[in-house]
């Protein structure tokens, strides 16, 4: 118990702040350009707009079913089929969830009881561990290495125990900008198949990929997707994270899992911006099929700005970051060095150690280029000079 019982016993005691936060919110003291939380500064599609405004107008303004508006389960169902080779069941398989984060916490809940244990791969997503820890499980992180952050799969084996419940990974990967291969998934499928294993995977970054063959989902693989949660986000796709829309692709049984979780989260998702969305889906798909060259562009100007600036950048397959190590610039851990190159230099970045569970000695920072040229250029301009 508690010795103040005004206080409750933390639940999550490790826990503060999100590093996105704690940026933005720096980067706002000290008028820095905010290239730290992932978030573009430039608005999403005109179309998009007026038919969340045309929605609204027209009345669609109570709740929507709990799986999420036929139109737009249904539009993604032919997206991911015309994708991935695979059509889900829009009425069983889809789920449309308040962002990403919500189908993950969904996901995680209904899949990993007390005692079970989960991998992951550090760096990981923020928001992975906590889920886990609220439902009992025990998480196993496999540390990734700069530059590649491949996985070393006989490395992956020695974790798998009788008690591995659950696999999460996330490709194009935040904060690496790597991507997986399909050797990647078919390493995964013969590692788990004998086990009752079930896999998370994180694709919010799936329109956004440079690699050569693509974006590999686990919703490609024949086997591995029969045991498989794919959550995407359309706040990454269409430029507007503070909608929060995202949704999940699962098999039946898994998503009516799932779902019992959706149902006493959040209900339902809003109505308008998911018959927008929908909309959105059928009228313009060129959007999310030109994403990569939309934004391989602005990754090369900001790598090209940079050529002549002291920091090392890293390969970008995918997502909208990149990495820059700073070892020729100083002698700081990468927390101390985010926050004096906020406040000093006048740019905000994320660094790495936060996602790791293991001391990460490495010297780098992440910076989102989902910015406007000028954006980039100005920031790029500040760091030639450190
Ligand atoms: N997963 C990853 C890897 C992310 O980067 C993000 C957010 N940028 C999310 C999940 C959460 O997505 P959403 O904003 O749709 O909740
Ligand atoms: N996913 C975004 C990022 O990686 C941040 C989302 C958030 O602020 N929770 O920067």
């Amino acid at each position: 118990m508690s010795q103040n019982p005004l206080i409750p016993e933390s639940k999550l005691p490790a826990l503060g702040t999100t590093i996105f936060t704690q940026m933005s919110q720096l980067a706002q003291q000290h008028q820095a350009i905010n290239l730290s939380q992932g978030f573009p500064d430039f608005d999403g599609p005109r179309y998009l707009q007026e038919r969340l405004a045309f929605h609204v107008a027209n009345g669609a303004n109570q709740y929507a079913p709990m799986t999420g508006v036929q139109a737009l389960r249904e539009a993604i169902a032919d997206k991911t089929a015309g994708l991935y080779g695979h059509k889900p069941d829009a009425n069983t398989d889809i789920t449309v969830t308040a962002g990403a984060t919500e189908a993950l916490y969904a996901a995680i809940t209904a899949l990993v009881r007390p005692g079970d244990e989960v991998i992951c791969f550090d760096p990981s997503y923020d928001s992975y561990a906590p889920a886990v820890t609220l439902s009992g499980g025990v998480l196993k992180r496999i540390a990734l290495q700069p530059p590649f952050f491949r996985v070393d799969w006989e490395e992956f084996a020695t974790l798998l125990s009788p008690r591995t419940r659950l696999v999460i990974l996330n490709t194009p990967h935040n904060p690496s900008a790597t991507v997986w291969r399909k050797s990647d998934y078919a390493a995964l499928w013969q590692a788990i198949k004998q086990h009752e294993v079930y896999v998370l995977s994180d694709e919010v970054y799936e329109h956004i990929c440079f690699a050569e063959e693509g974006h590999a989902s686990v919703l490609a693989h024949p086997q591995l997707r029969e045991r498989a949660v794919a959550v995407s986000s359309f706040g990454k796709t269409f430029h507007m994270t503070g909608w929060k829309v995202g949704y999940c692709v699962a098999p039946a049984a898994l998503s009516a899992e799932l779902r019992k979780v959706h149902q006493y989260l959040t209900f339902a998702v809003n109505t308008p911006a998911q018959l927008a969305i929908a909309d959105m889906l059928r009228a313009q798909p060129e959007h999310y099929r030109e994403l990569p060259d939309f934004y391989r562009a602005r990754r090369d100007r900001f790598v090209q700005a940079l050529a002549d600036s002291r920091f090392e950048i890293l390969p970008c397959e995918g997502t909208y970051f990149l990495l820059a190590d700073y070892s020729a610039i100083s002698d700081l851990d990468d927390v101390s060095f985010c926050q004096w190159l906020t406040k000093e230099v006048g740019v905000a970045a994320i660094p790495l150690s936060v996602f790791c569970a293991d001391p990460f000695p490495h010297k780098l920072i992440r910076l989102c280029f989902a910015k406007q040229e000028a954006t980039l250029d100005a920031a790029a301009e500040r760091l030639c000079k450190v």
